[in-house]
């Protein structure tokens, strides 16, 4: 069993007060809050090691670069990668996305098809439209059914032999669905294609193995697993990193340079051009190790009480629709009460100290679906309580009285 009263003691801001209330942090599914041992992983880089990798001889640049690289082992420990080269350190999910995006607009042709799925973030679905574009590639998309799953059945009659490419997030960061990602990524094997998973919202509740998903690329932030902003990771198997060409041009991506020819660095350096997010990554390595600490197991059996739990008292307020009930969540709901818009009842939370989202979560797609300008979101973690849950409903019916 998690110890909840001693794991909020290494978060700091959860001790904070939001407009003269204790902060309730319902935002979760945006970014996660920062435990003391990652802040001070920050402050002790800049404290006694800040230095650029790779290139120095002297000390300090030594001791920054064996940390940063203990990172990145760390980090293909964490996701099983089979070789640490296979793990590049990007500033986040999207960049993570782009990269590949952009490496395949050299092995695209006319007519090649991409799917993608209704229910992506905005981040993987435009750079897909620009790719397309650019390459004459046809866009196609897996549609989504009422309860916020994928329509599998539509999805098994578009892979065929010119499909590339297949996308799709792993957990749906607008509902909380878990797809089935094993299934996209088999079915897409068998016509050769390659899959990009975006595991930006399942990293924070699900430990990935991408080996024996044998998915092709898998990506992820380090801000929504209690790590920094600016930072995270593209994994690539290694035969599909070799094909791809660089992203950036720059320093520490080359092998030689002249003005007649340049020749690039080997893996992971080939796509990591320039100064990187040095602390970041640092930083990411500790935050893999503090949930690890606590353990995934835990945190899922942990969430999913309270995704029960605040799924039943929300129900129980006249009005209430949740948007995403399949079986297969995270702990994240969508819902809106009556014809009220989300962004006043937002506002009303905020003012009595709780944080959720409203809007359209960057998903756009999904909110057309069901007619909706938006929803309110909350999303908790393994640092939530029951009690907080609590508060956030009598807080809500508050709201809901003030517009009814
Ligand atoms: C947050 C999120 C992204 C974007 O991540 P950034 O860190 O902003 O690059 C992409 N996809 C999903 C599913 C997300 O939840």
């Amino acid at each position: 069993m998690m110890n909840v009263e001693k794991i909020r003691a290494d978060f700091p801001i959860l001790k904070r007060t939001v407009n003269g209330k204790p902060l309730v942090y319902f935002d979760n599914a945006a970014t996660s809050q920062t435990p003391q041992i990652v802040i001070d992983t920050i402050v002790d880089y800049y404290s006694n090691y800040n230095a650029n990798i790779h290139r120095g001889v002297h000390t300090l640049s030594q001791e920054a670069t064996d940390k940063y690289e203990e990172a990145r082992i760390k980090i293909q420990h964490h996701f099983n990668a089979k070789n640490a080269y296979e793990i590049i350190l990007t500033s986040g999910t999207t960049h993570s996305i782009n990269m590949v995006a952009s490496g395949f607009a050299s092995l695209l042709k006319k007519n090649d098809e991409i799917i993608v799925s209704a229910l992506e973030h905005h981040s993987n679905i435009v750079p897909w439209q620009m790719l397309c574009e650019k390459t004459g590639a046809i866009l196609k998309v897996i549609p989504m059914l009422e309860n916020g799953s994928l329509d599998m059945k539509v999805y098994h009659n578009l892979v065929n032999k010119k499909t590339k490419l297949v996308f799709c997030n792993h957990v749906s960061n607008a509902l909380g669905t878990i797809n089935p990602i094993e299934e996209i990524i088999e079915t897409a094997h068998k016509f050769n294609a390659a899959v990009l998973i975006d595991g930006a919202q399942a990293t924070p509740h699900i430990k990935p193995d991408v080996q024996a998903l044998n998915v092709d690329f898998y990506v992820a932030s380090a801000h929504k697993l209690c790590g920094p902003t600016g930072v995270g990771l593209l994994y690539g198997k290694q035969e599909w990193l070799e094909k791809l060409p660089p992203y950036q041009g720059g320093g520490e991506m080359i092998d030689t340079v002249t003005f007649e020819k340049t020749t690039y660095a080997g893996l992971p350096h080939k796509f990591e051009a320039g100064t990187p997010n040095i602390c970041g990554g640092i930083a990411f390595g500790a935050a893999i190790d503090y949930m690890n600490s606590i353990g995934f197991d835990s945190i899922a059996a942990y969430e999913e009480a309270l995704l029960k739990y605040g799924t039943e008292e929300l129900l129980k307020i006249e009005g209430v629709k949740i948007f995403g009930t399949t079986a297969k969540k995270t702990a994240v709901i969508s819902f809106n009460v009556g014809t009220i818009h989300p962004y006043d009842i937002g506002t009303i939370l905020d003012k009595l100290g709780i944080a959720v989202r409203t809007g359209h979560h960057c998903a756009q797609p999904i909110m057309d679906f069901y007619k909706i300008p938006g929803t309110i979101r909350a999303s908790f973690s393994f640092y939530n309580t029951k009690e907080e849950i609590d508060i956030f409903i009598t807080a809500l019916k508050r709201a809901v009285n003030m517009f009814s």
